[in-house]
């Protein structure tokens, strides 16, 4: 092996111990531990670690860089599928249910990942808005139901007005979660509009 590779191999891996930690301690707090503790642990697998390394960068996510380089990323389709806490987990274009409501301990646990990695990659520069900031642009690239959505902008939104410290507890997510996704009685169909055009 090159020292390259190992030189890689400690960063990615210090890199995704530092979110991992991060993510913990907001689990901790929603009363989702177990999900803390286990997340994000099939980067650990060979399929993703050995993407990872191979175009670590620092800068970028790895991910991102194979998606530039090759036009997708092994890591990642392996990584969407295997974790629940990931919105494109539950998309299947075929199903009636094209995106379903996510249970709470997974979404949970995606609102600490969010602010995990804003926090991570803002560094400095974080703010309690930037989270919200970058979700108005994310939610436009995904499919998520539209009530996950809504509860979603409302906790990011709480972030940015009251701080984390306020805002993620417990008590306030699971009463959110039942006020946007169990209370709210209105029926969605998604509409899919895909089409290819040829390009030069
Ligand atoms: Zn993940």
């Amino acid at each position: 092996m090159s020292k390259n590779i190992i030189k890689n191999t400690l960063k990615h891996i210090k890199l995704v111990s530092k979110h991992k930690w991060l993510v913990f301690r907001f689990s901790c707090r929603l009363g989702i531990p177990f999900r803390g503790l286990m997340h994000d642990m099939s980067k650990f697998s060979w399929e993703e670690l050995s993407e990872s390394v191979k175009y670590y960068d620092g800068k970028i996510s790895p991910i991102e860089k194979s998606r530039k380089i090759n036009g997708y990323s092994k890591a990642w389709l392996h990584h969407k599928g295997r974790n629940k806490h990931h919105d494109w987990y539950w998309v299947d274009l075929t199903a009636p249910e094209v995106a379903p409501i996510i249970p709470y301990k997974y979404v949970a646990e995606m609102i600490c990942d969010k602010l995990s990695a804003s926090i991570t990659y803002n560094g400095k520069n974080w703010t309690n808005g930037s989270q919200y900031d970058y979700w108005q642009k994310e939610k436009k690239r995904i499919i998520i139901h539209p009530k996950i959505e809504n509860f979603l902008t409302e906790v990011f939104t709480q972030v940015k007005d009251y701080g984390i410290d306020k805002t993620i507890t417990k008590q306030n997510i699971k009463s959110l979660y039942q006020k946007y996704c169990i209370q709210d009685k209105t029926k969605y169909q998604y509409e899919f509009h895909g089409e290819w055009k040829k390009v030069d």
